[in-house]
């Protein structure tokens, strides 16, 4: 669940709150971020038809070469930032890249590739990761509501200054955040009167205004909640910030019910896995946009910088949250490794191995930006991939799938292939090296 996703949730469902944008160049206040539309609901149709959209080709494909552009965008400043080899890199001890035709999907799939899991910055992992924690939200709040609990959507946003780093106005909101609702009497005595709650983070930039950060929550309170208090604890901490909009402007605080919990959750997950190709300035957004033309695309680069630093997520649960509902409690640690399982590659029977690519092949074949006309040629079967791979000077399939099965049960073969030194400029083999017997 992205704060974004979470915002827009609200708006389309046709919840009441507030604008939140007050442009300061026309002198009518401080910059508050972008204006939102909260006017339209979101209908099991509009949902029908995001979930056909992630599942299609055009948008499977699109992720795929927004990732490949986005990877080169780090490898040009230099970045060691696993986004930066997030689908590139071979697994440890697993020879070529496997490939494989899937009838019940759009594309093919690869197989034996590292994947980064980061759910703000990755085109490909992003909608994926997506999926886990809106399902998780979804689940607990059907029981939070049906046992007799209350929730409430709580965005948290406040005026910010244009130029500002992305890095910078993350470190005042950890501040702020901690002051208003963590630490202090106050706090402690609003924190009673809820369970929990789920904290979104969206990050939206304009040429106009610049890095925009909101926080939205969702709170699993008990017996009502004094939301008068916690718009005054949150106006009081904005400090030098603070001015007449944000008054008006910086906290709403809206019921979420039964009626619109299923709908609310599904648009979670739809915004996220839209989140490369919808028409917002969220840093996939820019990054899809900048892989059109071969642009660069610095906003995207701070955002990883960012994310990477401050271990940002799309989502995190409050301390404590998850065992009232019977889930683990998760580490930092813990919810990246489960966000890397969830980026993972489903496996389902119908899976049909076709052949593997050696590791060189694949090298050629990342650095070159062709891994969407692979995955699209997969489908096709084994001839059309080794047509487009002769048309693209790659040679031949490294292994057909006999011989690569065959050869992952050789237990001598588990070492680490030489190949993976090779420079991509060195001639692509064309017969099936490295197969014993
Ligand atoms: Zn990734």
């Amino acid at each position: 669940m992205s704060g974004l996703s979470l915002c827009d949730d609200t708006a389309k469902l046709g919840l009441e709150t507030v604008q939140t944008r007050v442009s300061a160049s026309d002198g009518s206040g401080p910059l508050l971020g972008n204006t939102t539309d909260f006017s339209s609901p979101y209908t099991p149709e509009q949902q029908a038809e995001d979930d056909a959209h992630a599942r299609s080709e055009m948008f499977v494909l699109k992720c795929y070469r927004v990732r490949a552009h986005g990877r080169s965008e780090l490898n040009r400043v230099k970045s060691k930032h696993r986004v930066g080899w997030c689908g590139q890199r071979v697994g440890f001890n697993v020879r070529g890249v496997a490939l494989y035709r899937r009838p019940d999907r759009a594309t093919g799939r690869l197989g034996n590739l590292c994947v980064c899991g980061q759910s703000l910055v990755c085109a490909v992992c992003s909608p994926r990761v997506a999926m886990r924690p809106a399902n998780e939200v979804r689940e607990a709040a059907e029981k939070w509501l049906m046992s007799g609990g209350a929730l409430a959507h709580i965005t948290l946003t406040a005026p910010h200054k244009k130029g500002s780093p992305l890095a910078d106005e993350v470190e005042w909101w950890s501040q702020i955040w901690t002051k208003a609702f963590i630490n202090g009497k106050a706090s402690v005595a609003l924190r009673a009167q809820r369970a929990g709650y789920v904290n979104g983070f969206e990050a939206t930039w304009s040429e106009l205004n610049g890095w925009h950060v909101h926080r939205h929550l969702l709170f699993f309170h008990r017996h009502g909640l004094d939301v008068e208090a916690h718009r005054r604890r949150w106006l009081s901490q904005l400090g030098e910030r603070w001015s007449p909009a944000a008054e008006q402007r910086a906290f709403s605080c809206e019921p979420v019910v039964l009626g619109t919990l299923a709908m609310y959750c599904s648009k979670i997950g739809a915004e996220i896995a839209m989140g490369s190709t919808k028409e917002s300035n969220t840093p996939l957004s820019m990054l899809a946009a900048a892989a059109e033309t071969g642009a660069a695309c610095p906003q995207w680069l701070e955002a990883v910088a960012t994310v990477a630093k401050r271990k940002i997520s799309v989502l995190r649960w409050s301390r404590g949250l998850k065992s009232v509902f019977g889930l683990d409690e998760e580490t930092e640690a813990e919810a990246e490794e489960k966000d890397i399982d969830a980026a993972k590659e489903e496996v389902t029977p119908s899976d049909e191995l076709l052949g593997a690519l050696s590791p060189w092949q694949w090298r050629a074949i990342w650095s070159r930006k062709l891994e969407h006309e692979l995955l699209r040629e997969i489908q096709a079967g084994t001839e059309a991939v080794e047509l487009w791979l002769q048309i693209n000077d790659l040679g031949r399939l490294w292994m057909d799938a006999e011989h690569y099965e065959e050869f992952l049960s050789s237990p001598e073969d588990n070492t680490e292939p030489a190949a993976l030194t090779v420079p991509p400029s060195v001639p692509v083999q064309t017969t099936l090296n490295g197969i014993k017997g």
